[in-house]
């Protein structure tokens, strides 16, 4: 047995949302700051240059090397769309679509670096089986969380009865939650590809953007109902970038009191209707908080600011309010003394980011993942659900309610609080091993399969 190599190479390969790319380029960052990889980072350009253009150091001091995927190129899908941070929603399928199309770059690519082990995403089992084909190794990274996919798995395996987590499933899922103006999708369709191939193609070990503290029962149930063993990886946070235009946020939200802003956003790929931010807009008017609300438009649907809220509004909140158009630093917003509460779509990352601030949530489920996300975390106490209408929508009244609980009144908003602070330090004291472990794991794969390479 050859027990020398001291040095193994990962090619990394995530979907194209932002809430992949980054994941995966934090959890390269880690692995590389444990043991001696040597990462390739498979992406489009414009993910690339967003990453790029993320980093407080150079590229170098990582020892991550960029590969570029080339898309095919299909005329209503020029190359600024090769992300989902700006793509229309009705162009999302396309991208998907180009998205399974460049598997044949994606194939040349494993057969030029030849690397010893190949990270995969839920989107792509494809390329995990390109990379057994060849006698590389894959393991899948989930960027979501246990309780979703062991909520999905159950559900593709076992169908729609005795999920044993009563508390996060509830039979009106569909009916109500899924409801969002923003799209919709079958249970049905996600437990298919949830769960089918994307586990099976996983060498041994699942990797979890999660840790123990937040999820140890899911995480225990999901190990049984994929046959793998799942390994979290904590949080994965990305480190903050000290800029001109964030300090600036900062410099205002250090003119407001502790825990006395709401911050408001809906993550990278979600676009609210238009009434849907006007009931937004009210229910902020009612109550006298401070916020920061990050408000979006798809190129498709580029309205001004001032068309989409309601008349005056700007004016008559700007003292206490701060409007960010498209994008907004949310990890340095949510790690600021002043934060109160995070409404938000409970998005994966969002979620994990606010409890590992300790900023309670204030939730606002639109699609997907996110209403069993929202569950979650109102069963570990640390969150409020916004009660919607008959319609799904989301009503002033209910949302002014729902921030005031959290934020402005001390009874029940302290309560929260202390939930979402004791989660972070249970987060936080498990980072380091987690990432131990995790890279221990892969490593032990690339040992094992580089053994069986020498010796046949
Ligand atoms: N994000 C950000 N600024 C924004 C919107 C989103 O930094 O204005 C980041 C956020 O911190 C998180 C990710 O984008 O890391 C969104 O991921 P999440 O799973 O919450 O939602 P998704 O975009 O996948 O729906």
């Amino acid at each position: 047995m050859d027990t020398k190599q001291t040095s193994f190479r990962i090619l990394m390969f995530p979907w194209l949302a932002h809430g992949h790319v980054f994941p995966f380029f934090e959890l390269s960052k880690k692995l590389l700051s444990k043991k001696n990889f040597h990462i390739y980072f498979c992406s489009t350009a414009i993910n690339i240059d967003s990453i790029n253009n993320s980093l407080q150091k150079n590229l170098s001091d990582f020892s991550i090397e960029f590969v570029e995927l080339h898309l095919p190129s299909l005329p209503e899908l020029p190359p600024h769309y090769h992300t989902t941070k700006n793509v229309p929603p009705n162009l999302m399928p396309t991208l998907m679509q180009a998205f399974q199309m460049s598997s044949s770059s994606f194939s040349t690519i494993i057969s030029n670096l030849k690397p010893d082990l190949l990270i995969y995403d839920a989107f792509q089992p494809w390329a995990a089986k390109l990379a057994s084909s060849q006698g590389i190794p894959a393991v899948y990274f989930a960027t979501s969380g246990a309780t979703i996919l062991s909520f999905f798995h159950h559900f593709h395996t076992h169908g729609n009865d005795n999920f044993p987590f009563p508390a996060i499933y509830h039979r009106d899922y569909e009916k109500k939650d899924m409801k969002a103006e923003t799209g919709s999708i079958k249970v049905e369709d996600a437990a298919e590809g949830f769960a089918f191939g994307i586990f099976k193609q996983s060498h041994d070990i699942v990797l979890i953007k999660t840790c123990k503290g937040l999820e140890e029962k899911y995480i225990d149930y999901l190990s049984i109902l994929c046959q793998r063993k799942m390994v979290p990886v904590g949080p994965l946070v990305a480190e903050a970038k000290n800029e001109e235009e964030n300090s600036e946020i900062k410099k205002w939200l250090s003119t407001k009191d502790q825990f006395s802003t709401v911050y408001v956003s809906f993550g990278s790929e979600n676009y609210l209707s238009k009434e849907q931010m006007e009931e937004i807009a009210a229910g902020l008017e009612l109550i006298n908080v401070n916020f920061i609300w990050v408000v979006r438009f798809h190129d498709g649907n580029a309205v001004g600011i001032d068309e989409s809220l309601p008349e005056g509004f700007l004016e008559r909140v700007k003292e206490r309010g701060k409007i960010l158009q498209g994008w907004a630093p949310q990890a340095e917003i949510l790690a600021h003394s002043s934060m109160g509460g995070f409404m938000s779509h409970c998005g994966w990352s969002s979620v994990m980011e606010s409890i590992y601030f300790g900023v309670p949530l204030i939730a606002m489920p639109l699609k997907i993942d996110q209403p069993i996300n929202t569950r979650l975390v109102v069963e570990g106490g640390a969150a409020l659900e916004i009660v919607r209408d008959d319609d799904g929508l989301f009503r002033a009244e209910e949302v002014a309610k729902a921030i005031k609980m959290v934020v402005l009144e001390k009874s029940s908003g302290e309560g929260l609080r202390a939930k979402a602070m004791e989660l972070s330090q249970k987060m936080k004291m498990e980072e380091e091993e987690t990432i131990n472990e995790a890279a221990d794991q892969l490593w032990q794969i690339c040992m094992k399969n580089h053994d069986i390479v020498q010796s046949s």
